[in-house]
Formats: structure tokens, sequence, C-alpha cells
């Protein structure tokens, strides 16, 4: 069984505990340690699948195809730990699970109560993180989303404080991450907020053994240290000090530095060896003094949430590791291009474009103009899921000649549907969990784009689409489009087309799944490296 983390978060919301317990996670690995991590989200949804990215960030996938919450993002670019249907839980399925099991009599004419019905269902699941022989691991790392006091995560925190008792005499590590605020009219930071969430957290039970303070640009003082440390029952040695890290991957070394490892394993009674943190390091220093820069453009609608292409903002980022490049990317809203700005004025001052992942149909028609762009003026492009039906709808449209060619998702009664529905999937009406999802084989054909980047014949990759490229039009646009079919899923009566390219150009690759869920700092996914390879090679005129 595996010694327990429980992480949760006080003052504000986002106040990083993700980053944190995905930090903790690496910080563990790097001293030979085999971690599991999860999270606990108290909203009501069942998944997030069916939230809106523009306000919640986006929609994380997991290899099994679970949609969930973006902070399993940061576990898998962080750590090795097994991201699965298992590792996101919201209030939502909790409740489902115990009230189909009401329905079905398990109870056996008990009260149905949230304590201990929905707690021990929370525990369960907790449990069941590692209870498979596979998934066993040494420390379970367990982040409760919200902030402490909400209604909304009691039930969780009940569960955790039970959960502490359960294991006994196994010491459960409870990691508190809290905001310090600098208030420019005093000139210091305040530790008030901080002490009075721990004494929250105290009311229902928990005490915190690890409180990691976020403070901003200023750094926590010996004072400070020994208010917080004295308030919140807490020994000194636990009050983590986090100012802003730059850049973001320096977070974990910069806990490292402030004994954040050592002092939860003390908790825990593990022992190791120091951390090998040197690849770590390695590739933050390269992100630190990138030897090129590229601009890409990243074509979609508006966003205004910064979060909402989390993956793909950090996909490229570690692309640019990759080619010792700062990767530029700069977020342009189609519309523009849908009423009267040109993409050639706009976008011939990028190294490469993109268009990514959406659904609905504003701005589709300023994407298709970009598109159109791209490939006549031979810029490197690079299509996300719908960036890659775009790119097929454009070249229906303006190298075959069918004017309204589109995909059924945007104009049902097109004449030409390139992209549309499998006649398998028509009729159904659910909206949560009825997409393709997850990874998927896909076979790449020898001398492709596709094929030199993975360098293997057979890959894997994640899915979160409904529409599929129409095979009807496969043979019209390799011959007169100069398409190139480079990835495949065989299913048993046709072919899923899953990577596009283009003959005569020099980097035009569409992927039906999404490579962003796939890549991490130090194993940059080959899609986004050869893409940013191609920007980069444009740019230095080679
Ligand atoms: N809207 C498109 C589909 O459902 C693309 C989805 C996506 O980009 N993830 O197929």
């Amino acid at each position: 069984m595996p010694k327990y983390v429980f992480i949760t978060g006080g003052v504000v919301s986002s106040v990083g505990k993700g980053v944190a317990a995905a930090s903790l996670g690496l910080l563990l690995e790097a001293r030979g340690l085999k971690v599991a991590i999860m999270k606990l989200d108290p909203y009501i949804n069942v998944d997030p699948g069916t939230m809106n990215p523009f306000e919640h960030g986006e929609v994380f996938v997991t290899h099994d195809g679970a949609e969930t919450d973006l902070d399993l993002g940061h576990y898998q670019r962080f750590t090795h730990a097994k991201i699965s249907q298992k590792s996101n839980i919201t209030t939502g399925s909790v409740y489902h699970a115990v009230i189909e099991k009401e329905r079905r009599g398990e109870y056996l004419g008990k009260t149905v109560q949230v304590i201990p019905h929905i707690t021990d269902e929370i525990k369960r699941r907790i449990r069941m993180l590692t209870a498979d022989a596979e998934d066993d691991a040494d420390v379970a790392l367990i982040e409760v989303g919200g902030t402490v006091g909400d209604i909304e995560s009691l039930p969780f925190l009940e569960a955790i404080r039970q959960f502490n008792l359960d294991v006994y005499p196994n010491p459960c590590c409870n990691v508190h991450v809290t905001l310090v605020p600098f208030i420019e009219a005093a000139g210091e930071l305040k530790t008030k907020p901080t002490q009075h969430s721990v004494s929250a957290l105290r009311e229902i039970g928990i005490q915190p053994h690890v409180i990691i303070c976020r403070t901003g640009t200023h750094q926590l003082g010996a004072d400070q240290r020994r208010k917080i440390a004295m308030f919140c029952n807490v020994t000194e040695d636990a009050i983590i000090g986090a100012t802003d890290a730059r850049p973001f991957y320096a977070i974990p070394l910069n806990f490292h530095k402030h004994g954040l490892d050592d002092i939860v394993l003390k908790r825990l009674g593990i022992e190791t060896t120091p951390p090998d943190l040197s690849a770590w390091n390695a590739m933050v220093e390269r992100i630190t003094h990138p030897k090129h820069e590229v601009r890409i453009a990243a074509v979609g609608k508006y966003i205004d949430h910064e979060d909402a292409y989390k993956s793909i903002n950090e996909a490229f980022v570690h692309a640019g590791v990759a080619n010792d490049c700062k990767v530029k990317l700069e977020w342009i809203d189609s519309e523009t291009f849908e009423n009267g700005s040109l993409p050639s004025k706009k976008l011939s001052e990028y190294d490469g474009v993109v268009v990514g992942p959406g659904f609905g149909s504003r701005g589709i028609e300023g994407k298709i103009r970009a598109v159109s762009y791209a490939r006549t003026a031979k810029k490197p492009y690079f299509g996300i899921c719908l960036g890659m039906q775009i790119a097929v709808i454009e070249m229906a449209r303006n190298c075959l000649g069918l004017q309204k060619a589109n995909s059924t998702e945007f104009d049902l009664e097109t004449p030409d549907p390139v992209i549309s529905l499998l006649s398998e999937q028509r009729g159904i009406r659910d909206m949560g969990g009825t997409m393709r999802l997850g990874a998927y084989k896909c076979e790449l054909k020898p001398g492709t784009r596709a094929f030199t980047a993975y360098g293997e014949d057979v890959i894997e990759e994640r899915h979160r689409h409904r529409y599929e490229f129409n095979n009807s039009y496969r043979e019209a646009l390799e011959e007169k489009a100069g398409l190139v079919v480079s990835g495949t899923h065989p299913k048993s009566d046709h072919e899923l087309v899953e990577i596009i390219e283009l003959k005569d150009h020099p980097w035009f690759c569409g992927a039906q799944f999404h490579p962003e869920f796939t890549s991490t700092p130090l194993k940059p996914q080959p899609l986004f490296r050869d893409f940013v390879k191609a920007a980069l090679a444009q740019k230095l005129g080679k």
C-alpha cells in the first residue's frame, strides 16, 4: 500500500495546487520512488467534458479516453505516473455511483447520507487508484480541487480526515498551498489569510504538515515563517516559501531548494538518496537561454482564458526545447479574416501557422482563409483536429473546385460533406462522453513527413472529436490537390484518415488526433517538434 499525500488549497483558487502536486511527484520520482497521482474535483459535472474550455480551461484527455481536468496535464508533463480514468473524480461522478447503487437496492434499506456513503465512495476511489498490482506506488498524491471554506469540497475534506485515521499507524502528509499576499500600503507580506485558511482546515479535523506559501515576487521572511508556523501548528522547516518561477518548469527545482521533498519524506518515514534532477535542470537551462526564436500564428476563436489551450501552449514550449528555440505563439482571432483583414498581410509576419481544435461554426471561414494562405504561400502549417478538418475543406474548395464543400458540423446541407459523421455515429444524442475519445493506433506511411517525425510504423495518439475525413473524397484530393494520407487507423470495413500532408510544401500536416496530450518537456511530441523545426528553417532561409 502506498503512503498518502493530500494537497489542499486555501485563500484563493488557482493558487497552484496542481503544479505543486505535479512538482512533488517529479521530486519523489527523481529519488527513485514510484508515484501515483489523482485529482478530486468538487463540481457536479460527471466529468469536465461538457464544460466550456473558455471558462474552465482545456479538457485533458487520457490515454484510456477520460475527459479530465487540465491539472492532469501537469501531472503527465512532470511525472511518469499513469494517468487514466481513475486519476480524476468529481462530486458528480461520486453521487452518480452512489445513487445508482441506491437504485439497485445495494444499501439494504439504509438512509443514504453524505457521511458515510458519499465519503466511503470517495475513499474507495482513492484506494482504487493503486488497487491493481501494476498501479501500486510508493507514494500516492491526492489533490483536492477548490478552496478550503467552499461548501462543495467539504465531503472530500471529510473523506481525507477519515483517511488519515484509516491508514493508521502509517502517517499521511497533508500539504496546504496558500497565498501570502503583499500589501503595498504596509509594504509587507501578510500571513493572516493563511492563518484563517488553516484554522478552517483544522476545524474540519485536518492538521496540515506542510504549508506552501505562494508569495508572488516577494521572499517569505523569517518573521512570517515563524508566525505561520506558530499559528498553524506546523514546524518552521515545513513552511515552504514559493515565489513565482520563470520559466514555469523551474518550479520543482525551487521547491527542492526549499526542502519540500525532504520534509514530506520525513513525515512519511521514507528514506531515499538525494534526487537526480540533472535532465530536468538541463531542460530548464535550454528554455532559459534559447539560441533562436520563431513566431507562430495560432488562428482560432477569440480566447480570453489563457488555459483554454494549455497543452498546446506547453507542447510548443517542449518543441522549442528540442530546437533550441523560443516559440512565440500568438493567438489571432480568425473572425478578423472574415471582416476584411487579409491573411496574406497579417500572417506573412509569422514563421508558421497553426489552426487548433475547436467546436461550432464561429470563425470557420476565417480559418479556411488562413489555411489557404499557408498552403499557397508555402508557410509551414500544422492543423490539429479541427485544424486538419479545415485543411481538407480548404483543399476541396480551392483545389477540387467544390465551392460548398464543408463539414456537416457547420453545414448539414452541404453537397460535399468532406468531413462528416460516420454512419454508426448518427442518431447519438447525449453530449457527454460520446465522441471518439482516447488513444487509437495509427499506421504511418513510409517516406512521409509523419513517418520521418515519429520514426515508427505504428503510433498511438489521443482523440477527442465527432467528425471524420470522408473517404469518398480521398482519391480526388490525392490526385488533384497533392494530398498525402500519411496516417490511418484500420477498421474492419474501412480506414479512418488520421494524418494528412501535402506533397509540394515545406511542411504541411494535419492530425485528426490531439498530439499535444502526449508531449512532455523531456520528450517533445514529434509533430510539434518537426513543425517548429520547419518554421525555424524557413526563418533562417535554410
Ligand atoms: N469539432 C470537430 C469534431 O468534433 C473537431 C473537434 C476538435 O477539434 N477537437 O470533429
